[in-house]
């Protein structure tokens, strides 16, 4: 049996009963760090009393992911198999799927656990409702950053981004200079100490972060362009439609008569 475990973001009261359970069970911990994986259970042991004894604790990360796999007979999940990453959901921007795709494959019983993970709290904590995209983190650098930013920026959704502290301030700018007022809501150190929201126009949250210590884990939660958001005020609207489809055919790229044809 395999099982994906969530581990905390931050905060180590987020461990989940099942969790603690699965940790304690396990006969193989499966870790993307195996040294982040000790010190949590050392923690976890110091503040529940629980005793944490897997037979073996292997190393489990994106570079030796496949060799790994490719290195195992299925019997392997005979025991108790348990995965975690170094916080968070495993799968979520972290390894995970190709140990759910192998037991897919092989036809290994696994379990998901829920649990923390920062694109959710940041988003819930942002307010906004609907659909939203997880891009997870962006190309560091050059022409693959900048068009991807491009595709996020005109995306119709919610768009929700991982950013290392250090490019942090790089990516407001490069919002910034695309579109100024494009609002957005930033989440640092979620359920830490320092947890901090922060909601405003790109541009105006560029100038209050400047000079602020922005060290720490970052969620950025991007409204979709406005576009969007007036489409879908305009379609709500109680109006005849061919005023609707007037109204419509401005905000966009289609015709009148697109329009009317699409809403009757
Ligand atoms: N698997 C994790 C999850 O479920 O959220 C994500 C792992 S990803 C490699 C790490 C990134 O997630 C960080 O660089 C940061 O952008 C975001 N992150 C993780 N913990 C966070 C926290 N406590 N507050 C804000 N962002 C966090």
């Amino acid at each position: 049996m395999l099982r994906l475990v969530p581990t905390p973001i931050g905060n180590l009261e987020d461990i989940t009963f099942r969790a603690l359970k699965a940790l304690k069970e396990a006969d193989i911990l499966l870790a993307e760090d195996t040294r982040v994986i000790k010190r949590l259970l050392h923690l976890l042991s110091q503040k529940y009393g629980t005793e944490f004894n897997p037979k073996k604790i292997l190393s489990f990360h994106e570079h030796n992911q496949h060799r790994f796999l490719e290195n195992i007979e299925p019997s392997f999940f005979d025991s108790s198999v348990v995965y975690v990453s170094d916080a968070g959901m495993p799968g979520i921007s972290d390894p995970g799927s190709e140990l759910v795709r192998y037991a897919q494959t092989h036809g290994i019983p696994y379990e998901v656990l829920p649990g923390p993970s920062a694109a959710i709290a940041a988003f819930v904590a942002s307010g906004y409702e609907g659909e939203f995209t997880f891009f997870a983190f962006l190309p560091h650098k050059g022409e693959q950053r900048a068009v991807k930013l491009k595709e996020v920026l005109s995306h119709p959704y919610h768009s929700i981004l991982y950013e290392a502290p250090h490019r942090l301030l790089k990516l407001l700018k490069e919002i910034r200079d695309i579109d100024e007022n494009r609002e957005l809501f930033l989440a640092k150190e979620l359920t830490k100490k320092y947890e901090r929201f922060y909601k405003g126009g790109a541009g105006e949250l560029y100038e209050r972060l400047k000079d602020e210590n922005i060290k720490g884990e970052w969620v950025v939660v991007i409204t979709p362009a406005k576009k969007e958001a007036d489409i879908e005020a305009i379609l709500k609207l109680d109006i005849p439609k061919k005023e609707k489809a007037k109204m419509l055919a401005k905000v966009t790229d289609k015709s009148i008569k697109e329009w009317y044809k699409s809403l009757i």
